[in-house]
Protein backbone atom coordinates (compact mmCIF):
# COMPACT_ATOMS: atom_id res chain seq x y z
CA UNK A 1 0.00 0.00 0.00
CA UNK A 2 0.91 3.42 -0.39
CA UNK A 3 1.69 5.92 2.36
CA UNK A 4 0.54 9.37 2.13
CA UNK A 5 2.28 11.68 2.74
CA UNK A 6 0.93 15.22 4.01
CA UNK A 7 1.68 18.27 6.21
CA UNK A 8 0.74 21.43 8.09
CA UNK A 9 -1.01 23.90 5.53
CA UNK A 10 -1.05 20.99 2.62
CA UNK A 11 -4.06 21.34 -0.05
CA UNK A 12 -5.49 18.07 -0.07
CA UNK A 13 -8.21 16.66 -2.26
CA UNK A 14 -10.74 14.34 -0.25
CA UNK A 15 -12.66 11.18 -1.34
CA UNK A 16 -15.90 12.74 -0.60
CA UNK A 17 -16.00 16.77 -1.93
CA UNK A 18 -17.61 19.23 1.00
CA UNK A 19 -21.34 19.72 0.26
CA UNK A 20 -20.80 23.21 -0.88
CA UNK A 21 -18.84 21.78 -3.86
CA UNK A 22 -15.48 22.18 -3.28
CA UNK A 23 -13.07 19.32 -2.74
CA UNK A 24 -9.94 21.03 -1.40
CA UNK A 25 -8.69 21.20 1.69
CA UNK A 26 -6.24 22.61 3.60
CA UNK A 27 -4.75 20.89 6.57
CA UNK A 28 -4.64 23.63 9.35
CA UNK A 29 -3.73 21.54 12.57
CA UNK A 30 -1.34 18.52 13.02
CA UNK A 31 -1.41 16.01 15.67
CA UNK A 32 -3.29 13.11 17.13
CA UNK A 33 -5.77 14.56 15.21
CA UNK A 34 -6.23 16.31 11.92
CA UNK A 35 -8.07 19.70 11.47
CA UNK A 36 -8.77 20.67 7.93
CA UNK A 37 -10.60 23.35 6.44
CA UNK A 38 -12.57 23.60 2.95
CA UNK A 39 -10.97 26.13 0.84
CA UNK A 40 -14.37 26.98 -0.71
CA UNK A 41 -16.46 27.70 2.22
CA UNK A 42 -13.85 27.96 5.28
CA UNK A 43 -15.84 25.12 7.09
CA UNK A 44 -13.21 23.42 9.26
CA UNK A 45 -13.73 19.97 10.50
CA UNK A 46 -11.29 18.12 13.18
CA UNK A 47 -10.55 14.35 12.07
CA UNK A 48 -8.90 11.44 14.23
CA UNK A 49 -5.43 10.86 11.85
CA UNK A 50 -6.66 7.83 11.16
CA UNK A 51 -10.15 8.75 9.72
CA UNK A 52 -8.20 11.69 7.63
CA UNK A 53 -6.22 8.74 6.04
CA UNK A 54 -9.40 6.72 5.14
CA UNK A 55 -10.50 9.88 3.73
CA UNK A 56 -8.08 11.24 1.96
CA UNK A 57 -7.41 10.92 -1.90
CA UNK A 58 -4.38 13.09 -2.36
CA UNK A 59 -2.35 15.86 -1.73
CA UNK A 60 -3.29 18.49 -3.99
CA UNK A 61 -0.10 20.86 -3.44
CA UNK A 62 2.54 20.29 -0.39
CA UNK A 63 3.40 23.34 1.23
CA UNK A 64 6.72 22.24 1.67
CA UNK A 65 8.01 21.83 -1.73
CA UNK A 66 6.31 25.10 -2.47
CA UNK A 67 8.14 26.67 0.18
CA UNK A 68 11.98 25.64 -1.43
ZN1 LIG B 1 -17.08 23.91 1.89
Amino acid sequence: MQRKEFGLGDVVEMKKAHPCGTNAWKVIRMGMDIRIKCTGCEHSVLLPRMRFEQKLKKVLTSAESEGN
